[in-house]
């Protein structure tokens, strides 16, 4: 008795400022992230992919916090692999698209684009994000200004194509592309690093890059996420949100190609970088 006491009162008297805003961020594995939305008017908790179970379920303890709901971004092992566990654990409801439900784990809700879901007190707008994998769904919280983009939009970066064109990249990011440019993206990894080299070298007189690569290799030396980052400043330095960009056109020497041929070419420049 004494014990339990004990513990209640470390959990309650531990809050660590970094960790109480309403969205927190839990590394996973070697470089993902899931995410945790506190829904503070109904006490509900929202996650955002399950790359594994231990570190979730770990801060969740520690927290003394229940899991209501887990949203899925796509089909890979690296976002769904915690679900069995925390399904049993807590018995979260499991939300994941409809058009790829035969490579989910079960859903207990099916989501489709354009549609608004309700989870407690928040609306979550659904957006079909192909490219990546064919499947992907990226999930816009606009009442809290953020989007969580799983593999398709990253900072600085694009998910690398395993099932879809191309194409089908060019037009979800296009999509993204098109949303108030203060909304900040939640993606799946950490990969700022090599994607900052990258950049540089597509994109090497934007002084946007310049100013961001002192500043985000200065958060990855400190071990601090560079999740999220605003739409903004994707907009001026992320070269997969920038093919058509005059600067980027010119070093690529792509003049005589279409904006989808350019965004395939930098997409094969980053595969072999
Ligand atoms: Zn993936
Ligand atoms: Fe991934």
């Amino acid at each position: 008795m004494y014990l339990i006491i004990a513990t209640i009162n470390v959990v309650l008297i531990k809050k660590d400022p970094l960790t109480m805003s309403a969205i927190e961020i839990i590394p996973c594995l070697s470089d993902n992230y899931a995410y945790l939305i506190r829904d503070e008017q109904t006490n509900k908790n929202i996650l955002v992919d399950a790359p594994e179970h231990e570190t979730i379920d770990k801060y969740l303890d520690k927290n003394a916090m229940s899991l209501d709901f887990i949203l899925i971004t796509h089909h890979h092992s690296d976002h769904i692999d915690g679900i069995d566990y925390l399904r049993q654990k807590y018995s979260p409801k499991i939300i994941g698209a409809k058009r790829d439900k035969h490579r989910l784990p079960n859903l207990d809700i099916e989501v489709v684009e354009g549609e608004k879901l309700s989870v407690g007190s928040k609306t979550f707008e659904i957006y079909d994000v192909d490219g990546h994998t064919v499947g992907h769904t990226a999930y816009a919280l606009f009442e809290d200004k953020a989007l969580f983009s799983g593999d398709s939009l990253m900072v600085m970066g694009c998910g690398r194509l395993f099932e879809g064109t191309p194409e089908e990249m060019w037009k979800s990011l296009k999509k993204l592309k098109q949303l108030p440019e203060d909304i900040m993206i939640y993606s799946g990894h950490e990969y700022t690093r090599s994607n900052i080299e990258f950049a540089l070298t597509v994109d090497p007189k934007n002084k946007n890059l310049e100013a961001r690569k002192v500043k985000d290799l200065y958060r990855i030396e400190k071990g601090t996420p560079t999740v999220p980052s605003s739409l903004r400043e994707e907009l001026a330095t992320n070269p997969f949100l920038r093919e058509s960009d005059p600067s980027i056109v010119d070093h690529l020497d792509m003049a005589n190609l279409d904006p989808i041929s350019r965004f395939a070419k930098i997409r094969a420049l980053k595969d072999s970088f």
